[in-house]
């Protein structure tokens, strides 16, 4: 297939009259539309008006989907322990698997073509089976939570863990590498020493399997590890082995000097979380000092229950934004910046090398993005357009590893309608934890 229109290759590169080869899995070539036509002339030719890579999310909840709007307006503790544990406590196979096909069907119409998706404790498996289906490129694990948990979502430290062992052999690099395994420890305050040990044991035994985990999100978090460790969040989470090249760890934003210089040295990654962070009053997060040290930060969505949605281009716009209020400078995080943190650092957390930018010889992980629209006019500058005017409603076509999963605006892969009104069936009007 070739690929017709203004060419973004990455946070610097913009190609006006472009195209972009794909040939199964991969790009095969990346030029001026005149040379590529020339070399590829049997190819079947596709006009889109922005081509970029796709969106790289590198924390998401998929499974949270039931609780959107559910449980707006309250703070961290509350709207964890009253509405999201018990939903995802509750959840049944059959549950989940829509929960998350509803999240990925919103993920890919929206332009994020990778995710990290930290899901619950039980029927993961149901959720490999899903992003399978819908065509997402994801890096997910199931929740273990050994202590503090309610009951349905506790479970011994062993089983936890046994369990993720079981999900890596039967899923990690299933689907042509496409859904990778990340052992996955809810937070500090549910999980042991021996879980999280445990977490990096597991981990260290397969190639590629990913460390994900909240840290540092809120200030009763940090306080209650203080008091039990006798130090940060970060801190601990290095004592035990949690940080590292292959561990990606959300929000971050409560941290001492030593836990910054912890996170550089040993290249753990950050995922930012703008809408949440602002959404639950958690705080904001010091990105510019995190890349000013050269550390690794990627964007996300968080769950859907503290978004509400799961737009990864709206995402973009909330994480410039956020830090140039807190900064009071607007030079603080300009939108290429962004626009790369959102595609090749969010494919670097998420462990895939040759994703997130648009080169010969890499995945071909591509988003399409319509400019026909009073949001899109006058367009002075690309990178300006996508970070600031653009919403994931703009996005017309998805593709994933080769594979065109969403054309004009619409998944491909899954029936939407019948996702959407068995969905309102199951969740809409529901009470949770009764
Ligand atoms: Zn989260």
């Amino acid at each position: 297939m070739l690929l017709a229109g203004t060419v973004v290759v990455d946070d610097s590169t913009v190609i006006e009259d472009g195209a972009v080869v794909v040939e199964d899995d991969t790009i095969a070539a990346v030029g001026p539309a005149s040379d590529v036509t020339d070399r590829y002339p049997n190819h079947e030719r596709r006009e889109l008006d922005i081509i970029c890579p796709g969106l790289v999310q590198t924390h998401v909840h998929s499974v949270q989907s039931p609780g959107r709007g559910l449980a707006d307006d309250t703070d961290l503790f509350e709207w964890l322990e009253e509405y999201i544990l018990p939903i995802e406590a509750e959840l049944t196979a059959d549950e989940l698997e829509l929960a998350s096909l509803l999240s990925y069907v919103e993920l890919l119409e929206h332009g994020t073509t990778c995710c990290v998706d930290h899901l619950t404790v039980h029927h993961s498996e149901r959720a490999f089976e899903a992003a399978g289906k819908a065509g997402i490129r994801d890096v997910l694990g199931k929740a273990l939570m050994d202590r503090n948990a309610p009951d349905g979502l506790e479970e011994p430290t062993k089983v936890g863990l046994a369990e993720s062992r079981d999900l890596i052999e039967t899923y990690h690099r299933s689907h042509d590498d496409r859904l990778r395994y990340a052992v996955t420890p809810r937070f500090t305050p549910t999980c042991s020493e021996a879980c999280l040990r445990g977490t990096r044991e597991v981990a260290d035994d397969y190639d590629g399997v990913r460390i994900h985990t909240h840290a540092s999100e809120h200030e009763s978090v940090v306080d209650d590890v203080t008091d039990e460790r006798g130090m940060g969040d970060i801190e601990w989470l290095h004592e035990v082995g949690l940080t590292g090249e292959d561990v990606v760890l959300a929000h971050v934003i409560l941290t001492n000097e030593r836990e910054r210089k912890l996170l550089a040295e040993t290249g753990t990654h950050v995922t930012y979380c703008p809408s949440s962070n602002m959404k639950i009053g958690a705080g904001v997060a010091p990105i510019v000092d995190y890349l000013d040290r050269g550390i690794n930060v990627a964007v996300g969505n968080d769950g859907t229950p503290v978004n509400n949605t799961l737009d990864p281009v709206s995402e973009m716009r909330q994480a410039t934004l956020l830090q140039t209020i807190d900064q009071r400078d607007p030079e603080t995080l300009p939108a290429r910046i962004v626009f790369g943190m959102a595609t090749r650092n969010g494919a670097r957390a998420a462990g895939y090398d040759r994703v997130g930018e648009l080169r010969a010889g890499w995945k071909a992980d591509i988003v399409g993005i319509r400019t026909d629209t009073s949001r899109a006019v006058p367009l002075h500058d690309v990178y300006s357009y996508l970070v600031y005017s653009a919403t994931g409603s703009d996005v017309a076509f998805t593709m994933v590893d080769g594979q065109v999963v969403v054309s004009e605006g619409s998944i491909q892969t899954v029936d939407a309608e019948r996702v959407y009104q068995r969905a309102r069936e199951r969740f809409e009007g529901r009470t949770w934890g009764e």
